[in-house]
């Protein structure tokens, strides 16, 4: 998988994930539970957080820097136009001395208009006399009018207690035609003015300066005005530059994070948080992908070893099942196909108490049914085309021991079983062409392989515990308590079938003439007739001495079909030669009695009775013939 650009990490480059797990947390066998990582409450967010943090900070640092050049700037206009104020003040009253001296009340009022009228800025001058009454004003209006000092609201604002002297000389007031400031300067009593004035009075009279600063609070208006322009601009500015930042560097990264660990709380191990820059974020963003990839693959492992235990365990369920070879073998051939879908099997064991003999059993995809055969390692071929003689001759000389896949045009597997240093078979298989057969299940096959081997190797055990020494079928009692299992199920799972007793004719007469061992060898032979003309299943078995009886299952054959395959048999033993070392061929022949349970009877021991008498008819009859127990209406013969 070729890494994406901005990944970095050279470890989070070796994820090879087999299979991507869904979003919905669905991975098939339920192993991720859901888990969603809840989404933030707006208010909680450490981007929310910061931002109101930054808004609240930049809100006072601006908002005080605003308030502290506006205060600034106002007092300097305020104080600068006091001053002025004051300056002009002091030039009027000069100016006025001379007309004043000369006492001449036109030349006063002329030259207080001409004052007014240059000055700046636009300003009203007005002389109040002691009394209170306004003697000369530029504006004309006010002439004549009174001041009382103690109703003025202009007066009382630095009156404020009869004969105190004012707090100040300067007020701001508030007037109908705009704020104006208002300076009091007392006209005192000179050495000069005592021509007219007499010495004991302190004061002349009042010059009243009103300056008109409506334009000077405009200029303030418009630098309040601007000052919170700038402030707002410069506000708005720094927002969304931290905004962007924010974003930027804390909640975008952020935001990647979580989705990320959302997206691996729903099983997307494959998801990567987009790695930018090479900040702390990028970090963890490079550290969650390695994680995260790290997590998928070890599930991936995970779910692959828990499929292939619970895989193992319903097989080593499946082996657990029977302890009998025919059915094992049976088992185990299923569970081989489940597992690898073969187009052919074949097992291979090795037989007992013969050397260079084998048992094989095989089966195809496209015929279900069992085959069986014994086979010498001389031959040329063996059964199906799974396996070549070579091979069997390097198994059986030791030559294979782990299991081998063949992969080429012709896949094939072959698993050798081998239980405490003992061979104990070999499986075949072939397989369906252009599918390579997956890591997992080569893995898997070996140690179901030693569970194969040991299962065989019990019932291995079990079959000798239950077969007869001299001609490898099963003896009389494994024989009553197979039927007596078969019978004992209630019905409808009752277990039908039918008993094929079997007794050499005049056998005797083999012990008679050419011994003992010779006899045993008959035997041996007679079993090897016996196996060879029964289907794969049914039970042979020594009932005892030279009589022979084979339960044949029922799986839906008519007395017709037992019986042709009775006469086949007989026919066989007839036509076959017997052999012993140091004898010429033996011919011999067969007397065979048939009998079905629950047909002919309802008991185990009422089968056995009805097959023995009609093997007893054979005999009677002049032996080498099949007869079958006879079906009647209310008693069974
Ligand atoms: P029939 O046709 O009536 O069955 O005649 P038969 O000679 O077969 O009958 P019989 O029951 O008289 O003889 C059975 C013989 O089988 C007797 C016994 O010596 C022999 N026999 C039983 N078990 C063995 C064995 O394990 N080995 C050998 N060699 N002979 C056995
Ligand atoms: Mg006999
Ligand atoms: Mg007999």
């Amino acid at each position: 998988m070729k890494c994406p650009r901005f990944f970095r990490s050279t470890d989070s480059c070796r994820h090879n994930l087999p299979f991507a797990l869904t979003s919905t947390g669905k991975t098939g066998d339920g192993v991720h539970d859901h888990m969603t990582i809840s989404h933030f409450n707006l208010f909680k967010t450490i981007r929310f957080k910061l931002m109101a943090s930054l808004f609240t900070v930049l809100t006072i640092s601006i908002g005080t820097a605003m308030f502290g050049i506006w205060t600034y700037e106002r007092d300097q206009f305020i104080e600068s136009v006091t001053l002025e104020a004051l300056r002009g003040g002091r030039i009027i009253e000069k100016s006025l001395t001379t007309s004043m001296l000369g006492n001449d009340r036109q030349a006063i009022q002329q030259t207080i208009t001409e004052i007014s009228e240059i000055i700046e800025p636009p300003s009203r001058l007005t002389i109040i006399s002691p009394n209170g009454t306004v003697a000369f004003s530029s504006d004309q209006s006010m002439i004549g009018s009174n001041f009382i000092r103690a109703q003025d609201p202009t007066c009382t604002i630095c009156h404020l207690h009869e004969g105190t002297p004012p707090e100040r000389s300067t007020i701001l007031i508030d007037s109908a035609t705009g704020p104006m400031l208002r300076n009091i300067i007392p006209i005192s009593n000179q050495p000069s003015c005592h021509q007219c004035h007499s010495a004991d009075t302190k004061t002349l009279g009042i010059l009243l300066f009103d300056a008109y600063v409506e334009s000077t609070f405009q200029m303030l208006r418009t630098v309040a005005f601007r000052i919170l322009l700038t402030g707002f601009i410069t506000f708005v500015a720094l927002f969304l530059v931290m905004t962007w930042l924010v974003t930027k560097l804390i909640h975008r990264p952020i935001q990647d994070l979580i989705t990320g660990f959302e997206e691996v709380g729903t099983g997307n191990f494959n998801y990567w948080v987009e790695i930018q820059g090479s900040d702390e974020f990028s970090e963890m963003a490079d550290s969650f992908n390695v994680v995260s990839r790290a997590i998928g693959r070890y599930l991936d492992e995970i779910k692959v070893r828990s499929a292939e235990t619970s895989t193992l365990y319903s097989m080593l369920l499946q082996l657990s099942k029977t302890i009998k070879l025919t059915e094992l073998t049976g088992v185990v051939f299923d569970l081989l196909y489940e597992f690898f879908d073969y187009e052919e099997i074949l097992l291979v064991r090795i037989e007992e108490n013969r050397a260079h003999w084998f048992e094989a059993t095989w089966r195809k995809k496209s015929e279900p049914r069992l085959h069986h055969t014994r086979f010498n390692l001389d031959v040329d071929r063996l059964p199906g085309t799974t396996m070549a003689v070579e091979e069997l001759r390097r198994w059986a000389s030791d030559g294979i021991t782990l299991p081998i896949f063949t992969e080429d045009h012709d896949p094939r597997v072959l698993i050798p079983l081998i239980y405490n240093n003992e061979k104990t078979g070999i499986f075949s298989l072939r397989m369906p062409g252009g599918r390579p057969i997956p890591p997992q299940k080569k893995r898997l096959i070996g140690a179901l392989a030693s569970h194969v081997a040991i299962s065989f190797a019990n019932a291995k055990l079990y079959h000798m515990a239950t077969t007869d020494g001299l001609t490898g079928l099963f003896t009389k009692r494994y024989f009553q308590e197979t039927i007596a299992h078969m019978a004992a199920a209630d019905p409808p799972f009752t277990k039908s079938f039918w008993l094929m007793m079997m007794d050499l004719d005049h056998f005797k007469e083999v012990n008679d003439t050419h011994g003992h061992p010779a006899g045993d060898q008959v035997l041996i032979q007679f079993a090897d007739v016996i196996r060879a003309n029964i289907r794969y299943g049914d039970i042979p078995c020594r009932y005892g001495g030279e009589e022979f009886i084979v339960v044949l299952p029922e799986v839906g054959e008519n007395a017709d079909f037992i019986e042709s395959m009775a006469d086949r048999l007989l026919k066989a033993v007839e036509n076959n030669s017997f052999s012993c070392p140091d004898c010429p061929p033996i011919r011999l022949t067969v007397s065979i009695g048939l009998a079905s349970f629950p047909e002919h009877a309802s008991s185990v021991e009422g089968v056995i009775q009805e097959v023995d008498s009609a093997l007893y008819d054979a005999k009677r009859g002049g032996r080498n013939q099949v007869r079958c127990a006879i079906l009647q209406p209310t008693t069974k013969t």
